[in-house]
């Protein structure tokens, strides 16, 4: 159960904020090839540099009241939601696991996925800074922070194998990394022969490495399958309200990086209960 220790949280709310703030910059620039360090932020209306008492995470742009301090230009909504959201989830597992090697993991895990619904709700692009730079992360991180999942030492056991638990966790990223992303991409790649258009972006299969690295299989599988059910359920709803064709893209990196953060704050017990319900 989270325990809020205000010595701990207050510290993991301040960081969430100051590296959601930065990855509102790193959301706008990379897809632009612009450097994430320098210039300092500009508003995109008047191109006037951002004084640093307008550049204070979600504080700012409640003062600003959602508007550039000089051209009164609207600072999109994005900005706050993303500060706080990463501030929140830092809090939230700092008050799950405390200070530890785990919140760590799990903090950097939501920085990566919170950078790649937003990119992909924004700009319809994952940046691959994002996923194939997260997916090294995660695997080092499975060096220290054990994988939740036994999939690769079922496997490697049934080959006569029997790993330190070190390389077994490190076993699962890789089998994570590897083993879902890897179908699902020769699905796309077999749904664009047979029928000439693209079915899941090589993005997305990207982004699944990263997720898997971190997940392992199962946490991976739930994910997906999450992603899949919210997909299709808002996406036809979204058909029949908007009125436009199937062939309009649809943001399935944004789908799947929610149901990754689901599956990381509430772990796979209710979601594998539920599947053997079904
Ligand atoms: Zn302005």
């Amino acid at each position: 159960m989270p325990d809020f220790v205000f010595a701990e949280q207050l510290p993991a709310i301040v960081l969430g904020l100051l590296l959601g703030s930065f990855l509102n910059v790193c959301i706008y620039r990379w897809p632009n090839d612009l450097s994430v360090v320098t210039p300092r932020s500009c508003c995109p209306g008047c191109e006037r540099q951002i004084a640093a008492r307008d550049n204070i995470p979600v504080l700012s742009f409640l003062l600003l009241a959602g508007k550039c301090r000089h051209c009164r230009a609207p600072i999109s909504w994005r900005y706050p939601v993303v500060e706080l959201l990463t501030a929140l989830c830092f809090a939230w597992f700092t008050a799950v696991h405390g200070l530890t090697l785990v919140t760590a993991a799990n903090c950097v895990f939501a920085f990566l996925l919170i950078g790649l619904v937003f990119s992909d709700l924004e700009t319809l692009l994952l940046p691959d800074e994002l996923t194939l730079g997260g997916a090294v992360v995660g695997m080092v991180f499975s060096l220290v922070v054990p994988v939740n999942d036994s999939s690769f030492l079922l496997a490697a056991n049934l080959a006569g194998f029997h790993p330190s638990a070190r390389w077994a966790s490190c076993g699962e990223a890789l089998f994570g990394a590897t083993a879902p992303a890897g179908i699902m991409w020769l699905v796309g790649y077999l749904f664009e022969k047979i029928r000439h258009k693209e079915g899941l972006g090589f993005g997305d299969v990207k982004m699944m490495v990263m997720i898997g690295a971190f997940l392992g299989v199962l946490g991976m599988l739930q994910t997906l399958i999450l992603a899949s059910m919210a997909a299709t359920v808002i996406g036809l709803a979204w058909l029949k309200l908007s009125g436009k064709d199937s062939d309009t893209y649809h943001p399935f990196g944004a789908y799947l990086g929610a149901a990754a953060l689901i599956s990381a704050i509430t772990g796979p017990n209710w979601f594998w209960k539920l599947m053997g319900g079904v």
